[in-house]
């Protein structure tokens, strides 16, 4: 277990972000018997590769705590692993396609951790994660105790999760499909050649900004709103892709925020449509 000072701009793929006192690192189970006891999922901000969130620009004054558990482990039914909760999606791509297991090339793009993935039901090409969930083995900071939690209490739908919110997530087992290693090669080559084509690359971003719906693209309403391209103090709806706002190197969280609703409002004024994000702001920003 490690407490530092960290710059959070230095943790997130957006680069947004004030200093934290209390950045903490857990490796070991055991080490939530150290922390302190005001800790509580009030004041405590649990961060994975920080792919999907804006942290303010002032200091965070809460306690974020990141996990560092990064081994796959295959178990006895060879379908099934364990997962610690901090290792890369990418990486965990890799390794199920040389284990002939299909259903992980989606996560080849994506640039978190399987604990934020299971947190956000991160999904792609009609793939999500919640449905490869055998059990999700977490600390819950409230009640101060390890749980296991099974799917049908997670109840996951569209990039949402129930009953984590207070919880830090230890690893998971997931079970995937016994597949064709050439197969999975493929598909994994061509979801990438389709996210080249289509998305930004991964950095002073954080994914798409808004969800979706069955009744809209939320890329295609900013889009058809003349949005594409607009642009608030070196923060700009991408022109490549209008549902990712890329920020220059050295812009602020809040020139998003202020992008975000100004979005949301002219969409809203068009369309009569309310956008829902999809990243997470976290700290001040009023
Ligand atoms: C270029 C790019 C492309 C992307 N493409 C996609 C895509 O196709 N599909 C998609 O769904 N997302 C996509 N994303 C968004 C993002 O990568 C995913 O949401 C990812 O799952 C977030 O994981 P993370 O580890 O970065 O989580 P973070 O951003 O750090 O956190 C996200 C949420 O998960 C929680 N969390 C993180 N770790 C834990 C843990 N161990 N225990 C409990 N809670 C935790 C956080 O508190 C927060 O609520 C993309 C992002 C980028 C930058």
């Amino acid at each position: 277990m490690k407490t530092s000072s960290v710059n959070l701009s230095s943790v997130t793929t957006y680069r947004f972000g004030g200093l934290c006192k209390n950045f903490i690192t857990i490796d070991n189970v055991d080490n939530f018997s150290k922390i302190s006891e005001e800790m509580n999922s009030n004041n405590t901000f649990v961060l994975g590769k920080g792919s999907n969130i804006a942290f303010s620009d002032s200091e965070y004054r809460g306690y974020v705590l990141q996990t560092d558990f990064n081994f796959i482990n295959l178990l006895n039914d060879e379908n099934t692993l364990e997962v610690g909760s901090s290792v890369y999606l990418p990486d965990l791509s890799r390794y199920l396609k040389k284990e002939s297991l299909e259903g992980g090339e989606f996560l080849l793009g994506i640039p978190g951790s399987i604990g934020g993935a299971l947190k956000m039901n991160a999904g792609a090409y009609g793939y999500e994660i919640g449905r490869n969930v055998v059990e999700v083995n977490c600390y819950d900071l409230d009640q101060k105790q390890l749980v296991k939690l099974d799917p049908k209490s997670i109840n996951y739908s569209y990039r949402k999760s129930s009953n984590l919110n207070n919880k830090v997530i230890l690893s998971a087992i997931l079970k995937f499909e016994k597949g064709n290693f050439k197969e999975i090669s493929e598909k994994m080559s061509e979801f990438n050649k389709n996210r080249k084509k289509s998305q930004p690359p991964g950095i002073y971003n954080a994914g798409s900004v808004f969800k979706n719906t069955k009744e809209y693209y939320a890329g295609e309403l900013i889009e058809k709103a003349g949005l594409k391209g607009y642009s608030i103090n070196n923060v700009s709806v991408s022109s490549k892709h209008a549902n990712f706002f890329i920020a220059k190197k050295g812009a602020k969280a809040l020139s998003l925020y202020k992008l975000v609703q100004h979005v949301k409002e002219k969409v809203n004024d068009k369309y009569g449509v309310m956008l829902e994000e999809e990243i997470q702001f976290i700290g001040e920003f009023n």
